[in-house]
Formats: C-alpha cells, structure tokens, sequence
C-alpha cells in the first residue's frame, strides 16, 4: 500500500471545535448554564479566581460581587460532571512579570490542590492587558500550555502558539465602538470552512444578562448552545479547552516517518510533559483493511469514505502497520 497517512485535525475527524468558557467560576452557574449544557454533552469550563476560593465575590466594583465563587470541592463536582478549570489570576487584578509568582505560580498550586488535577490554561482577567508579554512568559515559565484572551476570533489547528488563544464573546451585546448584537451563529460558518475552534466566553447567563457587555440571558445560551448543536451534528467536536490544547500538541509535535510495506513510524518529539491527552487520529487510506499500532490491532471508524483510527503517541517512536 502506498498512500500516506496523515494525522486529522481535530479528534475522531472532527471539522470544527466548540468549548465554552465562564470566567469566575460562580456557584450561580448551577441555575441555568449547568443543566442547559449538561441537555446537550456540551462540557463547560470555568475560569476560576484561585484567590477567592469558596467566597462570597468581593472585587472592585465587578458587576458579580454578592455572587458565590466556587469552593475545591464544588470545582470537583464540575469536572466529575466533564467540566474543566483554568486559573483565572489569583486577585482578578493585573498580571505582570511583578506579580507572576502569586498571579499564575501560586495560584496554579493552590488550583491544583483545590481540585487533584493539573492546571494547564490561564484566562486573562479584566481585558487584554493581562496578555502582556511579562504575564505570558510567565506562563510558560509556570508551565502552562495554554492562555486565553478576549478577542473576538477563530482559533485554527495550525496557530503557531495557544499562548494567545482567541475568546468570542457570548454577550447582549459587544464593546463599542460596534456594540455588536447577540448571534448564535457567530463565526459558525468560519469555523466549518478553516476547521476553526470557537471559544465563547461568558460570566453566569440569568433570566436577564447581568451586564449586556459582559454576559448573554439563559434564553440567549440556551439558543447558542442549540445552534452550535444543530449546525454541528456529527462533524463538531464539544470539547473542554484543555482537551483541544492537548489534541493541538500533540498533533503539532507528531512525526509520521514511512518505512516501506505499509509500515510507519510515529513519534512525537519535545512533546511538553504537560500534555496529558496524547491521542490523535489518524486519517487512513480509505481502503485501509487492518492497521496495527506496536502490534496490536487498532479500531477502525468508517465515516462516509473515510478510514479514521485513534492511537496515542509519545516521544518514543511507535510502530503503526496498515494492510
Ligand atoms: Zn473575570
């Protein structure tokens, strides 16, 4: 057999991606985002503020001071429910090289003693300024592997760097000068087109947005969510942010050698050790009959005319055989 395989751009060969984001990890969500994503598998993630764990908020003049931020133990019930968590600063004040060391290093340590898992994305907190190229190479200094701005665009398989991931905004209503309006079809269509991933950000969706500039209603989430499904079907994956971070590394890192005879080596070098997630799929000549990966016999998913197989690579070569 002489055709190549390649590695999908997303997990199982999804087209696109959806994740959604809801900065400050309030006990609130439980109202109306918990059960309306949970109607639709879509995992949520919540960007907690690690130095206001279990406390009434409190911060400046925030629009959800007297809301709830959540405790270890309610973050835990989160990701048992398939949820993820990102540090979300420790104050919700700036983020600078100054302050690093409490911002994002120890904030991350008390996250994950607060909830038993590993940390791997920061959200910047107030605007972009917290994107700063002292906070960002703190981060990479600190080991995360990804970071999360506000900025109203698509993220692609192929960006060089998810130390500046794009956040679109689930609002009433956009910042001005444009004050855009509410679209449940926001950069759907461009995202199917460049296999893009949608991040949408939010605070606690109510009966009424609780700022137009900084959330939407429950009826406008309910109607994203709804749209995102619909427009999605099969070919959209619902994913947590660190699941499509991992998916990226990996993907990025990995090298396809072919050997002759339908044998291929595959490996994914300097792959970060933060990487939890190693698994990527496989697009397979569509007359593949078999394939083995280090010898034992692998699954494959037939979707239209597509052969697709998940394996899960490391630094080390492995052996993948197809027939
Ligand atoms: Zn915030």
């Amino acid at each position: 057999m002489n055709s190549t395989i390649s590695i999908t751009p997303w997990l199982n060969g999804k087209r696109w991606v959806y994740s959604i984001t809801f900065d400050e990890a309030l006990v609130e969500l439980h109202r109306f985002a918990v059960p309306i994503l949970a109607e639709h598998k879509v995992p949520g993630h919540i960007e907690a503020v690690a130095g206001h764990l279990g406390v009434v908020r409190q911060i400046g003049q925030s629009s959800y001071n007297g809301f709830h931020h959540m405790s270890g133990p309610q973050m835990r019930e989160m990701l048992a429910m398939g949820w993820g968590v990102g540090n979300h600063s420790w104050s919700h004040l700036g983020v600078n090289a100054e302050t690093a060391d409490l911002e994002l290093g120890k904030a991350k340590e008390v996250l994950e003693d607060a909830i038993g898992e590993a940390i791997t994305v920061y959200c910047s907190c107030g605007d972009n300024t917290n994107m700063n190229p002292g906070a960002l190479a703190a981060c990479k200094k600190f080991g995360y592997l990804g970071a999360m701005s506000i900025t109203d665009a698509l993220n692609r398989p192929d960006d060089d760097d998810l130390l500046w991931m794009n956040r679109t905004f689930l609002h009433e209503q956009g910042y001005g000068p444009f004050f855009s309006a509410f679209d449940p079809f926001r950069n759907i269509a461009l995202a199917k087109r460049d296999n893009g991933w949608i991040i949408d950000y939010c605070h606690c969706p109510l009966e009424t947005a609780v700022h137009p500039n900084k959330d939407c209603s429950e009826a406008h989430l309910r109607e994203r969510i709804e749209t995102v499904v619909s427009e999605g079907g099969d070919e959209v994956w619902l994913a947590r942010v660190e699941d499509a971070v991992d998916y990226r590394y990996t993907r990025r890192h990995a090298k396809i050698e072919p050997k002759g005879n339908g044998e291929y080596e595959i490996s994914a070098p300097g792959l970060p050790s933060q990487v939890k997630r190693r698994i990527v799929t496989l697009e397979l000549p569509s007359k593949t009959k078999t394939v083995h990966f280090d010898g034992k016999p692998v699954t494959i998913a037939r979707k239209n005319d597509r052969a697709l197989a998940n394996v899960e690579i490391s630094s080390q070569p492995r052996k993948i055989r197809i027939d």
